[in-house]
């Protein structure tokens, strides 16, 4: 039985794990849960799984049958599990990231904005404490175990898909016509707000093209994006004689979060079949006039220290603002690239540098907005 805290529990990672947990009787128990404002999801959760210790991040709650703990740190350390399932979005995540590894808890990680902020910071402490940082991300759960099954010196590059969104095939003079609502409309992915978003402007690929060359030390020029709308093939890798390997399936993100738990395959059948005699996969370049965002990445990755984390705070500022209607999706865009083309040559050596970095990207951002 893995002992697992969750946190996010309430979102879309965290009710995925959970029901996974449940439809499949899967031996993991879940013994802490977390969540930011809904304490009503968070404690049908609690009774369901018969979980005692829990923590809500923005609101109080007094109900004396559960164990409220103050912070990660605190319920972490009075309980006790084998793995972390990181399923908070933005930046706050990366303190639970830490939290978990001075504790010496191996973390399945979900939170993409931990690793774009984190760094080479938050791998560099999970070595000193022994502890793993396992991607939960559909993409870097496949490269990880295409790369685990072909060793890393025989890998040359990465090739991480993208579903394009739902303005792949938008003109760019249509862009100010997009409203919340239709960048809320993934085709492929049911996720949270703050991804979804991110998903339309290629936002997320260009985290996820950080979080890999950080998972897997590749550099930025050998890791490619290839938009694939039909969300089957999750990743690929090049290996130096010429063969590319896929890792494919349905899409359902219960396969790469038990995966991460266990940090190994799971034996029960996690994901539908998938059924090759209606499959037609496709694959084209991604557009990059339209999704500046996605050519930030390699931007940021070139120049390293304290962009990755601007790029990822003035994104989350950006769309927050774009999320409640106070700027444009073209002005979204901008606002990112207008951040990042402030200085941010700085040495990030721990987290405090780390917050103060993301601090002076935020205050930039929102003077934008
Ligand atoms: P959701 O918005 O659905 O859920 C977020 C969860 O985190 C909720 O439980 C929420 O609590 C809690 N939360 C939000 N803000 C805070 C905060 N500041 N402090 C503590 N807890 C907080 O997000 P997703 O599940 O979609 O995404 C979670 C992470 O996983 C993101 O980093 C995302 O990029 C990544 N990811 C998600 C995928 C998906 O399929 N959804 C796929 C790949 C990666 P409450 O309910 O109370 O608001
Ligand atoms: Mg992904």
């Amino acid at each position: 039985m893995k002992k697992v805290i969750i946190f996010g529990a309430t979102g879309s990672i965290g009710t995925t794990c959970l029901n996974a947990i449940k439809e499949k009787q899967l031996p993991i128990e879940v013994v802490g849960i977390s969540a930011n404002n809904n304490y009503k999801k968070l404690e049908k959760i609690a009774y369901d799984f018969k979980v005692k210790n829990l923590l809500l991040t923005k609101a109080k709650s007094f109900n004396s049958s559960f164990n409220f703990f103050n912070n990660s740190l605190d319920l972490i350390e009075s309980t006790p599990c084998d793995v972390v399932l990181n399923g908070v979005s933005g930046f706050d995540g990366l303190k639970i990231t830490i939290d978990s590894i001075m504790s010496g808890k191996d973390v399945a990680l979900a939170n993409k904005e931990s690793v774009v902020a984190g760094g080479e910071f938050i791998f560099d402490l999970a070595a000193k404490n022994n502890c793993k940082i396992i991607p939960v991300d559909s993409e870097h759960s496949a490269i990880k175990a295409l790369i685990d099954s072909h060793d890393r010196v025989n890998v040359k590059s990465l090739i991480i898909t993208a579903s394009g969104g739902p303005f792949r095939n938008l003109e760019k003079k249509d862009f100010n016509k997009i409203t919340v609502e239709k960048a809320l409309n993934h085709p492929t992915w049911k996720m949270g707000p703050k991804i979804t978003i991110d998903s339309s402007t290629l936002a997320n690929k260009a985290l996820e093209v950080i979080e890999a060359s950080y998972l897997f030390n590749f550099d930025s020029k050998d890791i490619e994006v290839t938009v694939h709308p039909q969300s089957i093939v999750h990743s690929m890798i090049r290996l130096f004689d010429g063969a590319v390997y896929a890792q494919m399936g349905n899409p359902n993100m219960s396969l790469p979060i038990i995966e991460g738990i266990y940090d190994c395959y799971c034996n029960k059948e996690l994901v539908k079949p998938l059924d090759f005699t209606n499959l037609s996969l496709t694959f084209e370049k991604p557009n990059y006039d339209n999704f500046p965002l996605l050519g930030s990445a390699y931007e940021v990755l070139e120049k390293k220290g304290g962009y990755p984390i601007a790029f990822n705070a003035a994104n989350e500022e950006a769309v927050y603002a774009f999320l409640e209607e106070k700027i444009s999706y073209l002005k979204l865009q901008e606002i990112v690239l207008k951040t990042i083309s402030s200085d941010f040559n700085y040495t990030v050596k721990d987290f405090n540098d780390v917050l103060s970095i993301d601090e002076k990207a935020r205050r930039i951002a929102k003077s934008y907005i």
